[in-house]
């Protein structure tokens, strides 16, 4: 079969012939439909974060049909069209069983650590395989398993109850999922902080409140907007001590700021003022978890989250198109979502 993969840092991937990957006995082969093109997959070809072992087949977002199933796969039948939880996890380890499988002792990632997706066909345990309700599309599916259900488990982390109000620092991929997730889930207000103008309006579509730092001090702007109190929870997508530290302000009494963004420089907070004086939380999240996929495929299928405009780019499994979608990522040029269509 066709596959795209890495051969060595720092060089272009390259499209190579390959076996079918061989199917174990709880193991479903599924035939690609849709693998998308992320960030992280910019950051394994550069070397800026390895993924080995090498060649390696990228693609951790990925959507299709089960082609194949083995012996005592129970779960899903051939022709059953899944998404693929990246994350291989063992579901016995201490981890595992307290249902925090991201940290699973020998968990591994599907086009990070293990083949992944950008290819005809790719193996995963039948577990992985989360059925994809026909009216999602497949390469809404293969989206919905990275940025979508990485904004949902910040959401749980926030533990995001009806009717409170929260607000999401950084309207990118990550963003527009949450301002959608948080008003299916129940928030009353849902407040949108980002510096583009573009960005805004489509979160405002989405039934965000904009705010623009460029229009001035967005905590003072949140607290305007929520009568001097605060958002109950704040979500920083961004990755700067500067939006870490308005998310804590921004926050109410008890109010939580959950920290999805990754930053290189210390985080410095007035303790007293920001965290202690209102029992107010800081809280990371990383990744999610396979127990949350159904909840969130069915907020897709009754349009609660909808991808349309942010997946608008499909190209061929082709090396050039996704180098040059790949080279659009390190310029943080791209638009768009766009996603492999083999
Ligand atoms: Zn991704
Ligand atoms: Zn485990």
């Amino acid at each position: 079969m066709r596959a795209i993969r890495l051969t060595s840092p720092g060089r272009p991937v390259e499209l190579h012939d390959v076996p079918v990957p061989d199917v174990g006995p709880r193991d479903v082969l599924v035939r690609v439909k849709a693998a998308g093109i992320c960030h992280s997959d910019a950051h394994y070809r550069a070397g800026r974060s390895p993924a080995y072992p090498l060649p390696l087949t990228l693609g951790h977002e990925v959507a299709g049909v089960v082609e194949r199933v083995g012996g005592a796969v129970t779960l899903v039948r051939p022709g059953d069209r899944v998404a693929l939880h990246y994350l291989i996890a063992c579901a016995d380890c201490w981890h595992c069983a307290r249902g925090q499988e991201q940290f699973c002792r020998t968990g591994s990632m599907i086009g990070h650590f293990r083949d992944g997706g950008w290819a005809e066909y790719v193996a995963v345990p039948e577990r992985n395989a989360v059925r994809l309700p026909d009216t999602v599309p497949f390469e809404h599916g293969a989206v919905l398993m990275c940025s979508s259900s990485t904004a949902l488990h910040a959401l749980r982390k926030g533990r995001l109850a009806g009717g409170e109000t929260v607000a999401v620092f950084g309207v990118g991929g990550l963003g527009m999922s949450a301002v959608q997730l948080a008003r299916a889930l129940g928030a009353l207000d849902v407040l949108a902080v980002d510096l583009d103008a573009d960005k805004l309006r489509l979160a405002g579509e989405y039934g965000a409140i904009p705010v623009n730092p460029r229009d001035g001090d967005p905590v003072a702007a949140i607290r305007e907007r929520t009568g001097g109190r605060g958002v109950d929870v704040a979500l920083e997508l961004i990755g700067l001590p500067l939006t870490m530290r308005q998310a804590v302000q921004a926050l109410a009494v008890q109010g939580r700021a959950v920290v999805a963004g990754l930053a290189d420089e210390p985080l410095a907070l007035d303790t007293y003022r920001d965290l202690l004086g209102k029992e107010a939380e800081l809280i990371g999240a990383n990744d999610h978890l396979l127990q949350e996929m159904p909840l969130l495929l069915e907020l897709a299928r009754r349009g609660a989250l909808d991808l349309r405009r942010v997946v608008a780019r499909t190209v061929p499994l082709d090396a050039a198109a996704v180098n040059g979608a790949l080279d659009e990522l390190d310029r943080f040029g791209a638009p768009v979502r766009t996603v492999i269509v083999p």
